[in-house]
């Protein structure tokens, strides 16, 4: 049987998969089962930060599972305590929990202003959280009930109490949506799955301002922002804020599962001993990689996230079939005269894999592409989105 088909047997159905069985990658080259080469221009889902494959990267997974593949979180392990002094202080916020997961980092932050609340306030007094509609947390009861999308939430019911949602942009709207029961904002700075909306820099300093004024926690969802996608290591250094809490994951190890909540000042002592806690969080393998990736994230490599970006708008300003495109860094939805799908299906078949963000064709390419790669691969998208169909 072909891997598709045992798939198709065995799997649960839960996605609509491309028929595409990869095998293997170098850099932002895939091959699949039958031999066929793509570029890869979408990372996995903004996971495979440094491409596939890289050397560097695979040395240093290798030696870590050489030498500690795994210990209890009941133990120190140096890779998991490095990790979290060079977010720390890279970013400048106190504290990391580590998890595996962007919804299990998302349920930590959750937990976190759910819990500096009682602590404050009195037990369960002033739970809600208001996160902004077309947003997406996880998959998780708490992280979905969370996501501003509610089709999402359609057969799940009941879903866990406590979220409000607000309108993206519109500071009115959240300024009404927030009350005496409110303890934190949590938003993405860019929504990704909810089609690549980039935040008005003007309203995410208000809604900073506002969560002050309040006294809430301002809670932010990097996932998919954070580790260099949008140009600078987490998006909220672009927005002027210090948030009280991020969460991130996605492209943190590089292609291996890794999440982590950080803490600012105001959260760094919520979660104590035995309020919370993940058996494979944390991993020293996922650290170790987690560890490379960081270390390759420097100054030149986010220069040239945002010079790519500045040549990916340029290249596809005025094609034929696209009507613009949004995002920050390498992360980018092109909006498209023909169904986004469609097109992502033709490239595919040409040789180039790419992603959808609701109607839009998302982009999310390694950031260290090589610039021939990233020509041709959005050569094709333009003759795919420009090619009328018979
Ligand atoms: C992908 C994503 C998540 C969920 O991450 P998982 O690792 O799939 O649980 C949460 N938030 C955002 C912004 C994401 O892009």
């Amino acid at each position: 049987m072909t891997t598709q088909a045992t798939a198709d047997q065995y799997l649960a159905a839960t996605y609509a998969r491309f028929p595409v069985a990869f095998t293997h990658g170098a850099g932002s080259l895939l091959w699949d089962d039958e031999g066929k080469e793509y570029i890869d221009l979408g990372s996995g889902i903004a996971v495979n930060t440094l491409g596939l494959a890289d050397e560097g990267w695979a040395d240093a997974v290798s030696a870590q599972l050489r030498a500690l593949a795994h210990a209890s979180n009941l133990y120190y392990t140096g890779p998991q305590a490095q990790l979290a002094k060079a977010l720390c202080e890279r970013t400048g916020m106190s504290k990391v929990f580590f998890s595996n997961s962007g919804a299990e980092a998302n349920e930590c932050m959750i937990k976190t202003a759910r819990k500096w609340s009682s602590d404050r306030f009195g037990e369960g007094k002033r739970p809600v959280i208001v996160a902004l509609e077309g947003g997406f947390h996880g998959r998780t009861y708490a992280t979905l009930a969370a996501t501003g999308q509610p089709a999402l939430h359609e057969g799940f019911a009941p879903m866990p109490a406590g979220f409000r949602f607000a309108k993206p942009g519109d500071i009115e709207d959240m300024r009404a949506k927030l009350d005496d029961s409110c303890c934190a904002v949590m938003i993405e700075l860019v929504q990704g799955e909810g089609g690549v909306n980039v935040l008005e820099p003007g309203y995410v300093r208000a809604l900073a301002a506002l969560a002050k004024e309040r006294g809430l926690l301002l809670m932010i969802d990097e996932v998919q922002t954070g580790n260099g996608r949008t140009g600078t290591l987490f998006a909220f250094e672009q927005y002027g804020i210090a948030p009280d809490a991020v969460s991130t994951a996605k492209g943190l190890a590089g292609g291996l599962p890794l999440g982590a909540t950080l803490f600012g000042a105001r959260t760094a002592g919520v979660l104590t001993a035995g309020s919370h806690g993940s058996t494979f969080g944390g991993n020293p393998a996922c650290c170790a990689g987690a560890l490379h990736v960081l270390s390759r994230l420097d100054e030149a490599l986010l220069s040239e996230v945002r010079e790519k970006h500045e040549y990916i708008c340029a290249s596809l300003e005025g094609a034929p079939g696209i009507l613009g495109s949004t995002g920050l860094g390498l992360m980018l939805g092109i909006a498209t005269a023909r169904p986004a799908k469609e097109i992502a299906n033709e490239c595919l078949a040409r040789g180039v894999a790419l992603l959808t963000a609701k109607e839009k064709v998302r982009l999310l390419p390694a950031l260290n592409i090589p610039m021939d790669l990233l020509e041709k691969g959005l050569g094709v998208l333009k003759e795919v989105a420009g090619a009328h169909r018979l």
